[in-house]
């Protein structure tokens, strides 16, 4: 094992590996993370939930030519960091209830339970180790954006699991895991999280964890989601912004740019984690949504941007996304972590890393 020099003690739990190239000698692109476990090896191909999508985006990022201001950007696998396959067993609960999470690592959530989250029989047991690689991968992007002000990890935004049930695909909430972390973590320069949720599906499980007495005005959560998607039934995040319909790239950008900038100045956090969801484009398949390629760039630049711009450090993760077309999908994954790569070049934040 490799550590960058410049990481510090609070990443080591999620660490298994580090670049070759660390990220103050990366001026290509910012610190991504990535595990081959973010996809189980076998799933059903016809399955609502596309699984293989994690490798397909990775495998997309690696070999697709893209242009930059410094030539094309191609991840060389070698360059990214790899998280454990499972975060410190006592990081998941709290904030998750401890039996929940023991009946889950032990595959004997009931059949209801694991009908309500979409992995009917051996299917739940199936996504232990990739839910377990998933949170561990979060954890470290977390870290990494505190550390160089920026990251991504090519999995994450579980966001419809609450603290003792799962719910649409999700069965543990690693954006919650991870706030819970980094707030309850003395190490750890994060007091106050901020989830900026643009998964087009309300991040409702993140928001019941919000209002934990332990998480209460130091998880803070933005929600922009279709109005009439799922989940039906809303909770209530600290920021909400339902969205009709067929809403378009200039609605949703006229909603999101004071939406986010409300919450950054009255939540004062010390840390974003951006939920970069691909849902709310007008060719998913679940999404109700209108937004174009272009607009989602355009999303995830302002976004990642923003956040940056203000000194805020910013971990990026992947969300929903449901085209049949896998290597459409994987496309689409890819433009976060695009356009982060865009900001770390832009700004240079590879030389303010070097300190
Ligand atoms: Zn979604």
């Amino acid at each position: 094992m490799r550590v960058s020099s410049a990481l510090r003690a609070f990443a080591s739990p999620f660490l298994a590996a580090s670049p070759s190239l660390p990220p103050h000698l990366n001026p290509r692109h910012h610190p991504v993370v990535y595990s081959p476990g973010y996809s189980p090896a076998s799933w059903p191909e016809k399955h609502a939930f596309p699984m293989s999508k994690f490798a397909d985006t990775f495998k997309h990022l690696s070999e697709r030519r893209v242009p930059s201001l410094q030539g094309p950007l191609i991840l060389d696998p070698g360059h990214v960091f790899s998280p454990v396959p499972a975060p410190p067993a006592d990081l998941l609960s709290p904030p998750h209830d401890a039996d929940y999470v023991e009946r889950f690592l032990s595959s004997s959530l009931s059949p209801s339970e694991a009908a309500t989250i979409g992995f009917k029989g051996d299917l739940i047991s199936q996504v232990v180790p990739r839910t377990l690689a998933e949170i561990s991968g979060t954890c470290l992007a977390l870290s990494l954006a505190l550390e160089f002000g920026l990251s991504s990890s090519v999995a994450g935004g579980t966001h419809h699991a609450f603290p003792g049930r799962g719910s649409g695909y999700t069965v543990l909430n690693d954006l919650a895991v991870a706030a819970h972390w980094a707030i309850k973590d003395p190490a750890v320069p994060a007091e106050r999280v901020l989830v900026v949720d643009l998964d087009v599906h309300q991040g409702d499980g993140t928001a019941a964890f919000s209002r934990l007495p332990q998480l209460r005005g130091r998880l803070l959560t933005l929600s922009l989601h279709g109005a009439d998607n799922f989940p039906l039934r809303k909770e209530e995040s600290t920021w909400d912004v339902p969205l009709p319909t067929g809403a378009g790239d200039e609605e949703y950008m006229a909603a999101l740019k004071p939406a986010l900038e409300r919450a950054v100045e009255e939540g004062r956090p010390d840390a974003v984690l951006y939920d970069a969801g691909v849902d709310a484009l007008g060719e998913d398949r679940l999404g109700k949504l209108s937004l174009t390629p272009g607009g989602l760039r355009e999303r995830d630049r302002h976004v990642i941007g923003y956040v940056v711009g203000r000194g805020i450090p910013c971990a990026c993760v992947v969300g929903g996304g449901y085209n049949r077309d896998l290597g459409r999908l994987a496309e689409m994954h890819s433009i976060v972590h695009y356009e982060a790569a865009r900001v770390w070049r832009e700004r240079k934040m590879y030389k303010r890393s070097s300190s």
